[in-house]
């Protein structure tokens, strides 16, 4: 990959989409691999399960690797490259430079998951300068994710344009993950409860609430009302800088992000509520 990486550098003209993946493709990874081949000259996807985000006795050794069937299916996208390197390529013997974004990583999936995000930056600076894309593109599914990898290339002066898209969901409301492999029949039905715990707390802020806490306990009630779910944690944070409100202003967009098991499979997903007002911006703000 460097080497052809190498080459496409010298076609300044060639504007390069990097969709970094996991593998084990489904219509929300491919729905951002088809708006980087809307935007882009060169599309790269890479697949990589990145062992320095896993934790110990996490999923690493069962998460589903299926680079044959992903390759189908990136065959009817017209993807310039696939690159799914092995462990090695991407840490050396002796690696030993690792990236944190601070502050962002630190609640909800950082508790969860310490080091998470830590090789999520790492990897994501490695692959940044591996293919030196102009555009990344990124789930909304994953929205602590998405604010720090924003956070990584504005700090490390990476000249990449981060491109957020929207969470691509089942019928009923479940958004897709490469982790639904693991769901039983029965838990794949009762994992909708996420999305509708989502939809619960966003009606109450519809009504008019604005405690967070308030809209916090309607999706947890919504949770506890699946027996096969637990909940995790439910957070209500500012949309674009991960803080607590003690009341949720007009202007501003809500992050609502959860993680609940379902039948011992971990799953996560949020939605975000659009300001109702927006407050009117002055020339010097935008
Ligand atoms: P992963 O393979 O799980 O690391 O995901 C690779 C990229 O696909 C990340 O940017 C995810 O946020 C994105 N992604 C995963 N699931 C979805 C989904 N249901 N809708 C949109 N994007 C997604």
């Amino acid at each position: 990959m460097a080497s052809v990486a190498r080459r496409l550098r010298r076609e300044e003209d060639k504007t390069i989409g990097l969709v970094p993946t996991m593998g084990a493709l489904h219509d929300g990874h491919l729905s951002l691999v088809r708006e980087a081949r809307r935007m882009c000259d060169v599309v790269v996807v890479s697949v990589f399960v990145n062992p320095a985000q896993f934790g110990p006795g996490e999923d690493f050794n069962r998460y589903p690797r299926d680079l044959t069937g992903d390759t189908t299916k990136l065959a009817d996208y017209n993807v310039d490259y696939i690159f799914a390197p092995p462990a090695e390529e991407i840490y050396p013997k002796g690696f030993s430079t690792y990236v944190t974004v601070e502050g962002l990583s630190e609640p909800m999936e950082g508790v969860a998951r310490p080091g998470h995000f830590r090789g999520v930056a790492t990897v994501l600076t490695v692959l940044f300068n591996t293919v030196r894309p102009d555009f990344a593109f990124f789930g909304q599914k994953d929205a602590q994710q998405s604010l720090v990898v924003r956070r990584l290339v504005r700090d490390l002066a990476f000249d990449i344009e981060v491109v957020v898209l929207p969470t691509v969901r089942e019928q009923s409301g479940l958004a897709l993950s490469s982790r639904n492999t693991y769901l039983s029949e029965e838990d794949h039905k009762a994992a909708a409860v996420l999305y509708k715990a989502l939809s619960q707390a966003r009606e109450v802020y519809m009504e008019g609430e604005r405690n967070p806490k308030r809209l916090a306990e309607a999706a947890r009630a919504q949770v506890a009302s699946e027996p096969r779910a637990s909940l995790e944690y439910v957070s209500v944070v500012d949309a674009e800088t991960m803080e607590k409100f003690d009341r949720i202003p007009e202007d501003r967009s809500v992050l609502i992000a959860l993680a609940a098991r379902v039948g011992g499979t971990r799953l996560i997903d949020n939605i975000v509520i659009q300001p109702a007002r927006q407050k009117a911006r002055t020339t010097s703000e935008s």
